[in-house]
């Protein structure tokens, strides 16, 4: 392990300014990702600002919406009763992730900022342009099975590892954030970047910004929604692929349509032209095939994972049928539906 200071940050100003006056610091909240990475000399921040006390761990009702607190552990936002009821899918997509020790520590903020699970990153003795910029990417010619099929660049093929953001890729989520420079709202599909020639650049949250809340609008899709993780075993693993989806029905006819996917890029991942080509149509298989044949025709696999892309196609289909029959898969109950 190597050295670090440690402060308790009192308040989110005093957080703000600790971060300023010492640029190689790194916040920590629940630690779940931070000290892990620390642990392997991935992350080496000469501080850790602990913000764990911060009073940021509450889930408000806001303009019909739910403002929900940075420090908000992922348990309680996922039990919590107005999640549950008009948000299932998230809680749905928390439940899907990591386990029930994890998910008692992990911050809200700390799951959005948390890292690729690519084993070259973890792995200092290979080349990983994310880790170091210029070194060269020894997934993309090497064992890549979990790795991304859209959005890809020559420099990265790594994945966001999140469930919960997928959920709230679909919910058009807002993440809050606040600075030396003063507060700003980031959409959630922005907050994520592709690796493009930077990818040690996970997020558009600068250095020096402290995430302070995430803000979900009114419209859960409480009746027909799914979270759909496949994954190698039923619980603590990784999405090969996961599907968000919430739709919004007039009988059978498809009034909105929304869903993302999980474990295929550097982000979730929304496509506004197959969410388009769902709108007004009927549900059906045909519909849901089309679109996503419009979410991968630009997908690529690199040998190990190309499976992915026909995987994706059919877990597409089958998480849009699972909504409109308003018969979500249960992620809790660990039973395959
Ligand atoms: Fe590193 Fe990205 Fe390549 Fe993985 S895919 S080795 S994280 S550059």
């Amino acid at each position: 392990m190597i050295g670090f200071e440690y402060a308790r940050a009192s308040n989110v100003a005093d957080a703000v300014s600790q971060m300023a006056a010492s640029p190689a610091a790194k916040f920590i909240a629940g630690g779940t990702n931070l000290v892990d990475l620390m642990k392997v000399h991935v992350e080496r921040p000469t501080k850790l600002i602990d913000i764990s006390k911060l009073p940021l761990d509450k889930v408000e009702e806001t303009g019909g919406g739910l403002r929900i607190g940075a420090l908000v552990r992922n348990t309680d936002l996922a039990y919590h009763p107005l999640v549950e009821t008009r948000y299932p899918m998230l809680s749905s997509a928390i439940m899907a992730g990591a386990s029930q020790q994890l998910r008692n520590m992990a911050s809200v903020g700390g799951n959005l900022l948390q890292r690729t699970r690519c084993a070259y990153f973890y792995d200092l003795t290979t080349a990983c342009n994310k880790r170091e910029p210029g070194a060269g990417c020894a997934a993309i010619d090497g064992h890549n099975r979990m790795n991304a099929i859209l959005g890809t660049s020559d420099a990265c093929i790594a994945v966001h590892p999140s469930d919960m953001c997928v959920a709230l890729a679909v919910l058009e989520a807002s993440v809050h954030v606040t600075g030396p420079r003063g507060e700003r709202v980031i959409a959630l599909t922005d907050f994520h970047r592709l690796p493009g020639d930077t990818p040690q650049r996970d997020t558009n949250l600068e250095a020096d910004e402290l995430i302070t809340a995430v803000e979900v609008p009114p419209q859960g899709f409480s009746t027909n929604y799914t979270y759909l993780k496949i994954r190698d075993r039923l619980s603590y693993a990784f999405a090969l692929v996961s599907v968000a989806v919430g739709l919004e029905l007039n009988g059978s006819k498809i009034k909105e349509a929304r869903f993302a996917l999980g474990g295929v890029a550097h982000k979730p991942w929304r496509n506004a032209a197959a969410e388009a080509s769902l709108s007004g149509q009927s549900a059906s298989e045909a519909a849901f095939a089309e679109a996503a044949d419009i979410v991968l025709r630009d997908a690529k696999g690199f040998g190990h994972n190309t499976f992915k892309i026909d995987l994706a196609r059919r877990a597409i289909v089958r998480a849009l049928s699972q909504a409109a029959r308003g018969t979500p898969q249960s992620q809790s109950s660990k039973k395959i539906a």
